[in-house]
């Protein structure tokens, strides 16, 4: 297959933000993929190799590329890199330059998607000291085929700026009008999508055997579930009105999610957005094995640093120790944890997700020996408000950050933020009701006691429908000088020439970031305002919403993608619930 097929179709969906166009141009390109490359164009469609929990990175520096650009345009180094400044794009940029080079050379032959793909992987195969010349060469003999956009988007890919917002929705819509010929069909392929967590696998199963076959996607140990989320609310009774007669509330310990994936001695453990991180915790996988019972088991559990002589819990940040390359045994000893499991996804090869909670738990009991590391999640039956309540106070006297909510007859609803589970926070009660997570996108220099450091960041959420990030707010408070220190380090990777086409904001910012870092915020409201575009005409025509009082919580979410960040339907679902509250006390 040409791979120029697949670069008009990124070239047409540039010039779009309709969804519906968008997948328009999905579909009409898979339906002229042959099946037995689909996945590989779907991987690419979105910048990758293979599914993200496999780790395989195709990591070219940017150094690399400018100078396979140039070996194989004959235009200079220093050239590229002054064009590469003032625009900002490498794909942009390798466009142009490759125009040029058209202009003067004989086109030798037509790339297909297939080596385009082989030649990526070799590249993300590649170790060791002489890998960087290896990895130039492939890129520029690449390049020499390429016409001008073919180039443009095999830059964008290899340095890892391909951001088209092509989101997994949009493909899973087009995959099912593609090969079933409905958007109806999409459930069943969401559910494939769930359990595997593997958008071209379940592309290849749906084009080369139909519907059917994605009956068979099942619960794969050592593949990671896209894990089930909890609705937020604010007090017991609404809780209540919305589980109804019995349910139970667990401890919600603040700490980072892990699946635990166990065959025999093999371990391996996922974060909540199904990244690969076994390296970081090698304690979990020495001692975990011995409080396992079944040999091969998938396990959901909450992570949280200790005081190892109090036994107290400690804030989430102090997991983020843990989160380096090199030390890790040192980290291992300084910072000691505990293992909390909440639920079972699957035991004995036998998935547990269509089981009702009741049964998962008592399946979970029966099976975790708790001891010193490992422990299973606190839980109480509940039925009123006074007993939800009750079981707040003692969860936060505990030292959590407050409850989640479960229904005892739901499944487990993977990828699905979903009713059946709730949590309620301690500061629900007061002012915003919840804390939010956002994500940082730009900075302002400090001025007196903060210069030389950042005074002030402004904070974007994340639109799902659009992928972008319009901004919400500019916050300087909440920070200590360390914290300061520690985000102008952290964000110093960030930095980019331009602003990333995906930030949508009216103030112009010092510095523009990568929008990857997400924090936690508090505020005391959320109001209408012209100047920052979250929910951007929404409620009110030329305004958009913002936060008043903004304040920095301390905690860096570092388990979190920008993806993860919290979405525009949740910001206006708490802007119009802040109304009611103002008018119910009228
Ligand atoms: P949030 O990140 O605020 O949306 O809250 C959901 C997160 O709470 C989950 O992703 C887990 O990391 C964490 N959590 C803590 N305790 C529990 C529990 N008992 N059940 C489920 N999730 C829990």
């Amino acid at each position: 297959m040409k791979f120029s097929l697949i670069a008009d179709t990124l070239g047409y969906m540039e010039n779009t933000t309709k969804r519906l166009e968008l997948t328009q141009h999905l579909v009409d390109l898979f339906k002229i993929t042959p099946s037995d490359i689909i996945s590989k164009v779907i991987y690419l469609l979105q910048g990758k190799l293979r599914p993200d929990h496999e780790g395989v990175e195709i990591g070219i520096a940017e150094k690399i590329a400018i100078k396979a650009l140039s070996k194989s345009s004959g235009i200079s180094v220093k050239k590229i890199e002054d064009e590469y400044r003032d625009t900002g794009d490498f794909g942009q940029v390798a466009s142009k330059i490759l125009e040029q080079k058209t202009q003067t050379t004989f086109l030798s032959q037509n790339i297909t998607v297939e080596r385009v793909y082989d030649t990526l992987y070799k590249i993300a195969e590649l170790k060791g000291a002489r890998s960087q010349d290896m990895k130039m060469k492939y890129i520029s003999s690449l390049l020499n085929d390429a016409t001008p956009i073919e180039g443009g988007f095999i830059a964008k890919i290899i340095t890892s700026n391909l951001r088209l917002g092509i989101a997994d929705y949009t493909i899973l819509d087009a995959l099912a009008v593609a090969y079933t010929g409905s958007k109806e069909n999409r459930p069943a392929l969401e559910h494939a999508y769930n359990v595997c967590s593997d958008l071209g696998k379940v592309a290849k199963s749906v084009a080369e055997n139909g519907l059917e076959s994605l009956k068979d996607f099942q619960v794969t140990i050592f593949s990671p579930i896209r894990p089930m989320l909890a609705e937020r609310v604010k007090s017991p009774q609404e809780a209540r009105e919305k589980m109804g007669t019995e349910f139970v509330s667990e401890y919600k310990l603040d700490g980072e999610r892990v699946q635990i994936h166990r065959q025999e001695e093999k371990i391996v453990l996922y974060s909540r957005s199904l990244e690969n991180i076994t390296n970081y915790y090698p304690d979990i996988v020495e001692n975990i094995g011995k409080v396992l019972k079944p040999d091969e088991v998938i396990l959901e559990a909450e992570v949280v640093a200790m005081n190892d002589d109090t036994g107290e819990f400690l804030p989430f940040q102090e997991l983020m120790h843990r989160r380096r390359k090199y030390k890790i045994a040192q980290a291992v000893q300084e910072y000691p944890i505990t293992v909390n499991f909440f639920d079972v996804l699957s035991m004995d090869k036998k998935s547990c997700l269509d089981l009702p909670y009741v049964q998962r738990r008592k399946l979970l009991e029966k099976n975790v020996i708790e001891d010193s590391f490992a422990k299973i999640m606190p839980m109480v039956f509940v039925k009123t408000d006074s007993e939800v309540e009750d079981s707040l106070e003692n969860a936060i006297n505990a030292g959590c950050e407050g409850i989640m909510l479960k229904q005892l007859n739901s499944p487990y609803r993977a990828g699905a933020r979903a009713s059946n589970w709730l949590k309620l926070k301690r500061e629900y009660r007061n002012e915003l009701g919840d804390s939010i997570d956002l994500v940082i996108v730009g900075a302002f220099y400090g001025r007196g006691r903060r210069t030389g450091r950042y005074g002030a960041l402004l904070l974007s959420a994340y639109d799902d429908k659009s992928d972008t990030f319009p901004s919400i707010c500019k916050v300087g408070t909440g920070f200590t000088d360390d914290s300061l220190d520690q985000f102008y380090q952290i964000l110093s990777d960030k930095i980019t020439i331009r602003k990333d086409p995906r930030i949508e904001s009216g103030l112009e910012a010092d510095v523009w970031f990568e929008p990857e870092v997400v924090i936690e915020i508090v505020a005391s409201e959320i109001t209408l305002s012209p100047i920052h575009k979250v929910a951007m005409d929404k409620i009110r025509k030329g305004s958009g919403l913002a936060l008043r009082f903004p304040k920095f919580t301390g905690k860096i979410r570092f388990e979190k993608t920008s993806e993860n960040a919290t979405n525009i339907d949740e910001i206006v679902t708490l802007y119009n619930s802040q109304k009611r509250v103002v008018q119910d006390e009228k």
